[in-house]
């Protein structure tokens, strides 16, 4: 296995590598074998402040610069990401834990993000609109908001930023932005390929640190005018309360309890493999994990065995050997919350069916690693088919008929992501209706989001923003109305209006 030689980080503003103002930091660790990776600057609120104050004299320059002309430095950090992918995707899964082939695809739907955002460059696209009076133009533009902060999570580090920090820039904007503090090593690359594409210096900044530090001290900072956060809940909820009496604009996407339904008519093989790919990829640690499996009773049981048969070919270990199918859990402090929950499931009285517990023997002594884990009979009240676990964990839960399965799908706090299988058109098309998520797969498991559609979910997942597609925009821009009078004289709107003029 490849070592990585351990890297001290510095916060990037201003277009450099700036030492932090504290002295304080701590260690990033590979969750799959405990080798150290990186040490990581603790930041504070003078570091925000610096970041601040380059973000806010680079914006200026920033939104004078023609948008295809800022599109042109995403297109050509697509470029480099595409050169680097590799190399990125191996640093992904040594901080992250991820499986190899996860990692590649995850920077690559940063390439696609960098592609797609540079496309935007050109289009951008404002209203034109007639005026009511004569001899008057009336459009609508969109406008940067001016310098906008961003907060992510260690479970997607590159994909997450990108899908933030290019819609930001393309539209203008000067971005701070807080890594989590687990995975910095994605944010030391991406900073440094947005430099390499040309990206002036201040308008993307980087400052490591605490949440509770770093991330606090940017809610308070007046000049950053978003924030756009993703991660739990709890945090979430914090933040949005913070920036609500500020006026702060915020852009939230959090937790999930996604649900797959099986219908008794559907093809099990199919929904097998797309259960175990959503409930298992990442270790069960995207917020778009399948956690439930409302099975039609008829089918209950097959489908059952063709879980446990799977699940046992699963090669668990470091994910850079490309043979293994499921990568560390990112922590100790996951591990546990995990172990927490199957107690929790055993004691309500949920069934086993395999996994259940810590894998610590032989080579994977000194990682992070959990059994994949099936429990069944399962009932929507219990707390593990409620909670999100973010874990390598999955709840099944039996069902009479489709209208049940669509009502249990819908009882809990999360709207993030639903999927059934089934080959009756009708269910399809009710389901796609009365899935109460942001994002219905159908005859597919609850995950693989692309980058041109709105990605986030209703309820206790967001706060009606989404990131990705045309959507991410509207986080990162006003809508700005302009009225063009070339009459030469006065006009007023609604009164000077002549009836059949
Ligand atoms: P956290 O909420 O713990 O952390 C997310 C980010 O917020 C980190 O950068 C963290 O910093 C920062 N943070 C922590 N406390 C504060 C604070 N008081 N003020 C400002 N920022 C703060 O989530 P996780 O990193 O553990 O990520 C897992 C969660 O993210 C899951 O709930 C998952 O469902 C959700 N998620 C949602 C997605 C979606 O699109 N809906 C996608 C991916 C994940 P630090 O950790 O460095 O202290």
């Amino acid at each position: 296995m490849e070592t990585t030689q351990v890297k001290k980080l510095k916060n990037f503003i201003n277009g450099e590598w700036k030492e932090p103002s504290t002295e304080k930091s701590t260690k990033v660790y590979n969750p799959a074998n405990s080798e150290t990776l990186a040490e990581v600057p603790l930041s504070n609120a003078r570091d925000v402040k610096a970041a601040a104050a380059a973000a806010v004299s680079a914006q200026k320059k920033w939104a004078l610069v023609p948008a295809p002309q800022r599109a042109e430095v995403l297109y050509k950090t697509g470029l480099i990401m595409k050169e680097k992918k590799e190399h990125l995707a191996r640093l992904l899964t040594m901080e992250n834990g991820k499986v190899i082939e996860e990692a590649r695809g995850e920077v690559q739907e940063g390439i696609d993000m960098a592609f797609y955002m540079a496309g935007e460059g050109r289009r951008l696209f404002g209203q034109t609109t007639p005026s009511e009076l004569k001899d008057k133009f009336a459009m609508s533009v969109r406008a940067p908001v001016g310098v906008v902060g961003i907060i992510t999570p260690w479970n997607f580090p590159i994909a997450i930023a990108t899908w933030k920090s290019f819609p930001a820039i393309v539209a203008g904007n000067a971005v701070i932005w807080k890594p989590a503090t687990e995975t910095p090593l994605m944010a030391f690359e991406l900073a440094g390929i947005l430099h390499e594409a040309g990206l002036p210096e201040g308008v993307l900044n980087v400052v490591f640190g605490s949440g509770s530090t770093v991330g606090e001290a940017m809610i308070e900072e007046d000049v950053i005018r978003v924030i756009s956060f993703t991660g739990s809940n709890e945090v979430g909820r914090n933040i949005a309360g913070k920036c609500g009496s500020r006026l702060k604009k915020v852009s939230l996407e959090m937790g999930g309890k996604n649900g797959v339904i099986v219908m008794d008519d559907a093809d099990l093989s199919l929904a097998a493999e797309g259960i175990l790919w959503s409930a298992f990829g990442t270790s069960g640690q995207r917020c778009t994990a399948c956690s439930r499996v409302m099975v039609h009773e008829n089918v209950k049981k097959e489908l059952e065995d063709r879980l446990v048969q799977a699940a046992a070919k699963l090669t668990i270990g470091n994910g850079l050997d490309e043979s293994i199918k499921v990568g560390p859990i990112i922590n100790r402090g996951g591990l546990e919350k995990i172990q927490n929950y199957v107690d929790i499931g055993k004691s309500e009285g949920a069934k086993l069916l395999t996994g259940g517990s810590v894998m610590d023997k032989g080579a994977l002594k000194n990682g992070c690693y959990f059994a994949p884990t099936i429990f069944t009979d399962v009932t929507p009240g219990m707390r593990i088919a409620r909670e999100e676990i973010f874990g390598p964990v999955v709840s099944l839960i039996s069902v009479k008929n489709f209208e049940e399965a669509v009502d249990i799908n819908n009882q809990v706090e999360f709207g993030l992501s639903s999927s059934i299988f089934t080959k009756d058109v009708n269910k399809v098309f009710a389901a796609q209706r009365d899935l109460d998520t942001g994002i219905v797969y159908i005859n597919a498991g609850t995950t693989g989001a692309e980058i041109h559609l709105p990605f986030g979910g209703t309820k206790g997942t967001g706060n009606g923003h989404r990131d990705s597609g045309v959507a991410a925009l509207d986080v990162f821009t006003e809508w700005k109305a302009v009225y063009v009078d070339f009459s030469g004289r006065l006009q007023r709107a609604q009164i000077d209006v002549e009836e059949g003029s």
